[in-house]
């Protein structure tokens, strides 16, 4: 048995190794420049001999017989030449090897065969020839094979076997020391020839081994980029992503003059949504948020999520507004639509904010600012909506830079004031409370706008330093009002949404030693968004204190009565947009009618606010209003006014009366 496997391994020396195609692809390739070079070598060498033998042999040995093996080289010689640049693959190369070691050792035969056959014609010299002519030949050939260990090691036993045998027999000492001498080298050239054909195999191993290395560690760094690039809960790309193919569209856009369009999307009330069922359910409406999203999107726009409830896009191919508005509508639409919770469902809404390259920015960091603008205008003035950047919006950032430098380095005690607008009984005619309206009259800027600077102070993080000074400044205001008078005082979204900031207005309450139960905090729908669970409970601990709420601006915001239902409010106060044109708009008094009823009906008080007409008065009285504030009665007026506009409205209802 070991025998034969013994016999068996070396019979497979003279086969060439198949299932190794690159093994096999590298000996074609290191071959087809070494084989023309055999033939060249076999074929000059052998007609020298020829040409030495011209008048000792036959002209059929002479001539013919190494003419015909001549034109085999040359035909072979062609072949290889012309197929030296192709690019072949494994399995060709495999049989292009197969078909060389079959013919190479049957060619070396024949020259072998034809010059034993020519020496005996010869003379002492031309004998020495043929010696020297299959030695050296034969080595030439085994160097040329060298990449194809079975041709090489067939070759030299095909020839080397029958020319020692020969010379041997020959009975010539010196020939026989040739044969013997040939015998030695072949052996050394055998030897070299199994280390070359090792090292060569082991080198093109460990080529193919460092390509497969290669190719998966490449895998490996294509699957971190796609996971680096995706968002986990979605399954969308996320803001890794939105960046760098912000990026990128904006080095195309650059290149061929051409826009696309940023977008950032912003799910109304789904926080509150979060806060009631748990973040599980919260994951399941965000996942089917995303979802719907895609739907909308398509292929076309690049849709990410950015984080929270925030959702990115990108639109390539200089798309137009009207492109732009539709996509927004088809965004919000679909966002609408009932989320199925158990037995019940939630409804959120999306505001929008898009900004376009170049119309709106020159560079990517200014075009998603830009867009994140157009996202905070929304959510502030069209929730629910998309709002596309504008000339205007490029203005008020201006103005608002301006403002927010001048704001950080104001000092708000003696650059911030408040005035005061008394909010009336309409069945006295007197006031029952004064709103604290802020004024900040800036050294550099002259006087602003509240509806300004307290926005960008939002913005800055500045306004629960504004409020305090502020709060302080109406508390010491009203120690000098009659006891029964109330303040009404703003707070703003970023005031109720940190527990910290509810704690400290609640100290420089109990410090000022106004009792509690004569302010009313006033706040709006959108701060109740921002963060429901955390505004309900600030609003529960003013509650406990004995301050009242009023709900703001009411009927301007995007949500619903459920607010209303679930906090604990005492009034609510008409945004002055309905009163405005409540005399020629049907729509508007019949809005102030249902929200009077609503109010009887949950027991809150109701404050109409902007009435500047006795008209606008006379219709809100008939219609059952107890309560309003307008630029009929008084303008907001300064601390000092306060006490004497109060006595001499005393005077005036004395007189009435
Ligand atoms: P708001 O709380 O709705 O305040 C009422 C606004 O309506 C005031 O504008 C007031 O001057 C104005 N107003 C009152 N009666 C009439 C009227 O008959 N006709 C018209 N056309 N307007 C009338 P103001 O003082 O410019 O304040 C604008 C907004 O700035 C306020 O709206 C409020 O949201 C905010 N704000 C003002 N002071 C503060 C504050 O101290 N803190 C916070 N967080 N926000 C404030
Ligand atoms: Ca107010
Ligand atoms: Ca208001």
């Amino acid at each position: 048995m070991p025998l034969m496997t013994q016999s068996f391994d070396l019979l497979k020396l003279f086969r060439v190794p198949t299932g190794n195609h690159e093994l096999a692809q590298a000996q074609f390739a290191a071959f087809s420049k070494q084989i023309p070079l055999l033939y060249l070598i076999l074929g000059s060498n052998s007609l020298a001999v020829a040409y030495t033998f011209r008048s000792l042999a036959p002209a059929w040995l002479d001539i013919y017989i190494p003419a015909g093996l001549c034109l085999l080289c040359v035909l072979r010689l062609a072949w290889w030449l012309r197929q030296r640049h192709d690019i072949v693959d494994g399995e060709k190369a495999l049989k292009n090897l197969q078909l060389t070691n079959k013919l190479g050792p049957l060619i070396a035969l024949c020259f072998t065969a034809w010059g034993l056959t020519i020496y005996r014609y010869g003379d002492a010299y031309a004998q020495g020839q043929v010696a020297f002519y299959v030695a050296l030949t034969v080595i030439g050939c085994i160097f040329c094979l060298m990449h194809l260990r079975s041709a090489a090691l067939a070759v030299t036993l095909v020839v080397n076997v029958p020319f020692i045998i020969f010379f041997f027999q020959q009975g010539q000492p010196s020939l026989a020391a040739v044969a013997l001498n040939m015998a030695l080298v072949s052996m050394a050239m055998i030897v070299i020839l199994f280390v070359y054909y090792r090292d060569f195999a082991k080198l093109v191993e460990s080529k193919k081994t460092l390509v497969e290395k290669q190719a998966e560690t490449q895998a490996l760094s294509d699957e971190n980029f796609r996971i680096a690039n995706l968002d986990a809960l979605t399954g969308l790309p996320n803001r890794r992503c939105f960046f760098a193919e912000l990026d990128r569209q904006y080095g195309i856009a650059i290149e061929h003059g051409t826009g696309f369009a940023v977008g950032i999307i912003d799910l109304d009330g789904f926080k509150p949504v979060n806060d009631t069922y748990g973040h599980v359910t919260g994951d399941r409406v965000l996942i089917e948020a995303g979802e719907r999203l895609y739907e909308v999107c398509g292929k076309e726009v690049l849709l990410t999520r950015l984080g929270g409830d925030e959702f990115g896009f990108i639109v390539g191919g200089e798309p137009d507004e009207e492109r732009l508005l539709q996509l927004g509508a088809a965004i919000s639409e679909i966002i609408r639509l009932p989320y199925a919770i158990g037995t019940s469902h939630a409804l959120i809404g999306s505001s929008i904010g898009v900004a376009r390259f170049p119309q709106s920015a020159q560079t990517p960091e200014d075009l998603f600012e830009r867009a994140d603008y157009a996202l905070y205008y929304a959510k502030r003035n069209l929730r629910g909506h998309m709002v596309l950047f504008s000339e205007s919006h490029e203005e008020q950032i201006r103005s608002h830079g301006v403002i927010e430098q001048t704001l950080q380095n104001a000092d708000f005690e003696s650059e911030m004031s408040l005035v005061y607008q008394p909010i009336v009984d309409i069945h006295t005619g007197r006031a029952v409370a004064f709103e604290a309206l802020a004024r900040w009259d800036s050294p550099s800027l002259g006087s602003v706008s509240p509806a300004s600077f307290i926005a960008v102070a939002e913005r800055a993080g500045l306004v629960r330093t504004l409020t305090k000074v502020l709060l302080g400044k109406a508390l010491k205001a009203m120690a000098a009002w009659p006891g029964h008078m109330r303040i009404s005082f703003n707070l703003s979204a970023h005031d109720i949404s940190l527990a910290e900031s509810v704690v400290q207005i609640i100290a420089l309450i109990n410090r000022s030693g106004i009792d509690p139960k004569r302010i009313d905090f006033e706040i709006t729908e959108t701060s109740v968004h921002y963060d429901f669970k955390q505004a309900r409970a600030a609003v529960v601990t003013f509650k406990a204190l004995g301050v009242g709420i009023s709900l703001d601006d009411f009927g301007t915001g995007y949500s619903s009565l459920s607010h209303v239902h679930r906090l604990p409010l005492d009034k609510l106060k008409v945004d002055r947009s309905f009163v405005t044109d409540i005399n020629s708009n049907p729509a508007s008094l019949k809005i102030v009618k249902s929200l009077l009823a609503l109010c009887a009906d949950m027991n809150l008080t109701c404050i109409l606010e902007g009435v500047e007409s006795a008209a606008q008065l006379s219709t809100l009285t008939e219609m059952g209003c107890t309560m309003a504030q307008g630029y009929y009665f008084a303008r907001p007026m300064p601390a000092e006014h306060v006490v004497s506009w109060l006595e001499s409205e005393n005077a005036r209802t004395r007189l009435q009366a």
